[in-house]
C-alpha cells in the first residue's frame, strides 16, 4: 500500500478500502472453457445462471464454423473503423441481415452494444435538445445521454405519467429524445413500449428503444419487445438499438431504422467513425446465430414459457420478484451484504448466481440475478429452487 502523502495515486487505495468495508468491492474471477449450461470459474465447475447467452448459442458449433470459414475468407482483424476500410463483405451482409430481421430499411453494425448506444445519442441530440431517460437505463444509455449535451430529464421507472408532465415542460427544446431499455437489464421488467410510441408521436418526440435483452428472445420473430406488443407498424421516429452480444452469442452491436438515420448515425456516431471494426469471424457468427433464431423460435418460446413457471416458482417459495416478465428473474434481498454471502452460499453449493449491488442498482435493491437459459435442464431448475429453499429456510 503506497501511503505516501505525495502520491497522488493514494486516494485509489483508500477508495477500495472504502468499497471493502461497505461490502461493494468487486472481483475479478476467471470463466474456463464455453459458455454453457456449467461453467468452470476459478477452477469450481458451476451451474452457470449468470450469463446472457439465452438461447444457447454461445458454444453452437454453427457459430464457430462460420466463425472459421470467415478467417479462413477474411483473416482474423478488420484493420480500420467501418467508415475508413474496416467494414468487410461480412459487415455489409450482417448489416442487410439485420436490418432484414428487425423489418427496417436500414442497419448500422457497432463495435460493441455500450459503443452503439455512447455513439448514436450524441448524434441525436446536442445543446439546444431535450432528453427523457427512463431511471433504471442501463449504464450505456446514461453514458450516452451524459456525452449529448442535452438537458436531461430522468423519469421515474416506467412511470409515462411523469415523462408526460416532462415533455410537456421541455416544449421550447429544439428536439426531444426518448431514452429506454425495452427489457431492464436487472429487474427482467418491460418497459410500457405502446404508451411510449404514443408520447413520442404526441410530443414530437424521437424514441431510441434498446432491445439488448429482448432481441432473439421476444416477439414471434424474435425482433424484441416492440414486437411482442405487436408495434409491428413501422414508426418513422424510432431508433432501435440492439446487441449482439446477448441472445446472439457474437459481439457487437446495431442500430436499426429508416434508411436516412442509419446514413446520418454512419457519419456522425463518433463510437461508429472512431473504433475499429469487429473482425469478420464475429459479424459471420452473428449471421448464423440469426438464422437459428428464425430457424428455431421453439428455443425462445420455450424459455420464456419455463421462465414463467419458475418465477411462480420462486414467489410461491417466498422470494420477491419484483415485476420480472422475462427470462431475467431478480432476487430482491436489499442489503448488499447479503447478496454477496447467497451468491457466496449458492457457488459453494454449486450454483453461479451473480450478487448485484450498487452502483449497477440503486441503495436497496441488491438483488441476486438469475438469468435462465434454454440449456438449463428441469433438474438443474429443481436443483437451484432446492438450494434456495434450504438456504433461506436455515
Ligand atoms: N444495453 C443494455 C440494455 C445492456 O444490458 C448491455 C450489456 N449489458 C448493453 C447495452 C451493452 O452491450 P454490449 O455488452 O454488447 O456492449
Amino acid at each position: 500500500m503506497h501511503r505516501n502523502r505525495r502520491d497522488p495515486l493514494a486516494w485509489v487505495d483508500d477508495e477500495l478500502a472504502a468499497l471493502d468495508g461497505a461490502g461493494l468491492r468487486r472481483r475479478l474471477v476467471v470463466r474456463s472453457g464455453s459458455q454453457s449450461a456449467q461453467v468452470v470459474i476459478d477452477g469450481k465447475p458451476l451451474i452457470n445462471f449468470g450469463s446472457n447467452d439465452y438461447l444457447g448459442l454461445a458454444g453452437d458449433p454453427r457459430l464457430a464454423a462460420a466463425a472459421a470459414a470467415a478467417i479462413e475468407r477474411e483473416g482474423w482483424g478488420s484493420g480500420a473503423s467501418p467508415l475508413v476500410s474496416g467494414r468487410g463483405a461480412t459487415q455489409a451482409e450482417l448489416e442487410r441481415r439485420l436490418a432484414e430481421f428487425e423489418g427496417t430499411e436500414a442497419a448500422l453494425v457497432f463495435a460493441s452494444g455500450f459503443s452503439a448506444n455512447a455513439g448514436i445519442i450524441p448524434a441525436l441530440v446536442d445543446e439546444p435538445d431535450a432528453l427523457f431517460a427512463d431511471a433504471k437505463n442501463h449504464a450505456s444509455l446514461i453514458d450516452g445521454c451524459r456525452l449529448s449535451r442535452a438537458q436531461r430529464f430522468v423519469y421515474p421507472h416506467c412511470d409515462c405519467d411523469s415523462l408526460e408532465q416532462m415533455l410537456r415542460g421541455a416544449g421550447s427544446s429544439r428536439r426531444r429524445l426518448i431514452v429506454t431499455d425495452t427489457l431492464f437489464s436487472m429487474d427482467g421488467d418491460l418497459a410500457p413500449v405502446e404508451r411510449l410510441c404514443e408520447l413520442a408521436e404526441q410530443y414530437n418526440a424521437m424514441l431510441l428503444v434498446d432491445e439488448a435483452h429482448a432481441t432473439g428472445v421476444f416477439g414471434e420473430l424474435g425482433r424484441g419487445v416492440l414486437e411482442y406488443f405487436e408495434k409491428t407498424t413501422p414508426v418513422p421516429f424510432l431508433i432501435r438499438v440492439g446487441t449482439l452480444s446477448k441472445a446472439l452469442a457474437s459481439g457487437g452491436g446495431f442500430a436499426c431504422g429508416r434508411q436516412s438515420l442509419i446514413d446520418w448515425l454512419a457519419n456522425r456516431a463518433r463510437t461508429y467513425a472512431f473504433s475499429t471494426a469487429q473482425p469478420a469471424a464475429t459479424h459471420a457468427a452473428a449471421i448464423a446465430a440469426l438464422d437459428v433464431v428464425l430457424q428455431e423460435p421453439e428455443r425462445r418460446r420455450n424459455l420464456l414459457a419455463r421462465a414463467a413457471v419458475y418465477r411462480d416458482r420462486l414467489r410461491e417459495q417466498g422470494w420477491n420478484t419484483g415485476q420480472s416478465a422475462s427470462q431475467i428473474i431478480p432476487l430482491y434481498l436489499g442489503d448488499p451484504e447479503r447478496a454477496t454471502q447467497l451468491a457466496g452460499r449458492l457457488r459453494e453449493a454449486g450454483f453461479f448466481v451473480p450478487g448485484i449491488r450498487p452502483p449497477t442498482v440503486p441503495e436497496g435493491e441488491s438483488l441476486l440475478r438469475l438469468s435462465l437459459c434454454t440449456h438449463h435442464t428441469p433438474e438443474m431448475l429443481d436443483e437451484l429452487a432446492n438450494a434456495l429453499c434450504r438456504m433461506t429456510s436455515e
